[in-house]
């Protein structure tokens, strides 16, 4: 028998790692990939598919992240009682790629969405040379819960909406659907030069939004809009994956389940992001028991 992600403790399935940069590349208009390496990457296991993991990023003006602790039962008292000028910026983020090159070196992509200096993970993506060491709490065991893609296995066609945020997460999906999967999918993207190259055996038939505006609402109704306008696959039991802002997710959601009848079980829907809150406030709602299903960390 295989050992399912519920069967193993779900402190066991994470761990902290030090990423160092090793290099960095754009990769589009809003995208730089950072390609981190380090030691313990040896241990470092990615699920693959929409793996997420958190990262720990330093304040403005040191060049490395050091925590108190990074014991299990202590690590998180001790991040949180830090002094706010010198506590790292926790933040999520996607697995693009983890690989063992040729030469024996471990090495995780992260793609990062560069939306501002004023932003503590945009700004340090933005500023990343090589050499600079982070941490992150992510996977020592490839069946774990920040793996959220998890098809039933009636599934016969996809449905996939993601906002840039999203699309790294989307695109590692995509490479490992099985061949000939239909796939019906919306990604949108701020600028024209953000329409990356996709690589499926699946059968792909994507739509690309460009954002024209940017506020809530109309960006919303245009995804909406552009998806009701769309034939789905034929398929009788859809699986639908969505992630990006919450706003606009949400209103994702709400047309396939109440316009186009998917079952509401079978969406995995996923806030990555949502405008005009830091990922700090979405966490202090979590706390508070205030958010919802699409609470962006709770399975981390
Ligand atoms: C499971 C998961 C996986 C994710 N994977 C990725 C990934 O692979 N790549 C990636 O780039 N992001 C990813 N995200 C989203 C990322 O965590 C958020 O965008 C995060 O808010 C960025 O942190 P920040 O410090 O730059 O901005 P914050 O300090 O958190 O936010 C500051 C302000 O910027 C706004 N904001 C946040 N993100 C954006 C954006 N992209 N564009 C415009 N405004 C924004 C906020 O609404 C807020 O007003 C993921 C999120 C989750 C939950």
């Amino acid at each position: 028998m295989t050992a399912t992600a519920s069967d193993i403790p779900a402190a066991l399935h994470f761990r902290f790692f030090t990423f160092e940069v090793l290099r960095t590349r754009r990769i589009g208009h809003s995208f730089l990939r950072v390609t981190f390496g380090g030691e313990s990457l040896a241990d470092f296991r990615s699920g693959g598919f929409d793996q997420s993991l958190s990262l720990f990023l330093p304040p403005a003006d040191r060049e490395h992240t050091e925590l108190p602790s990074t014991d299990a039962d202590t690590w998180f008292g001790a991040w949180r009682e830090m002094p706010d000028e010198e506590r790292p910026v926790m933040r999520s983020y996607t697995v693009r790629e983890q690989r063992r090159t040729d030469a024996g070196v471990d090495e995780v992509d992260i793609d990062f969405v560069l939306h501002g200096d004023s932003s503590p993970a945009s700004r340090w993506a933005g500023g990343a040379v090589t050499g600079r060491r982070i941490m992150a709490i992510g996977p020592a065991v490839a069946q774990n819960k920040s793996v959220r893609f998890q098809p039933p296995a009636a599934t016969d066609s996809l449905l996939m909406y993601a906002d840039e945020t999203a699309l790294p997460a989307a695109a590692a999906i995509l490479e490992r659907l099985e061949a000939g999967t239909p796939v019906k999918a919306w990604f949108e993207v701020p600028h024209e030069d953000d329409r990356i190259d996709l690589h499926t055996p699946a059968d792909l038939d994507v739509t690309w939004i460009v954002r024209a505006a940017d506020t809530g609402r109309e960006r919303a109704e245009r995804v909406v809009e552009e998806i009701r306008s769309a034939d789905l696959p034929a398929g009788a039991t859809p699986y639908a994956w969505l992630a990006g802002e919450a706003g606009t997710i949400r209103a994702v959601r709400r047309h396939l389940v109440q316009e186009r009848s998917v079952d509401r079980r079978a969406v995995r829907f996923t806030g990555y992001w949502r405008l005009g809150a830091s990922e700090e406030q979405l966490l202090a709602e979590a706390y508070a028991g205030q958010a919802a299903s699409e609470d962006p960390t709770a399975e981390l």
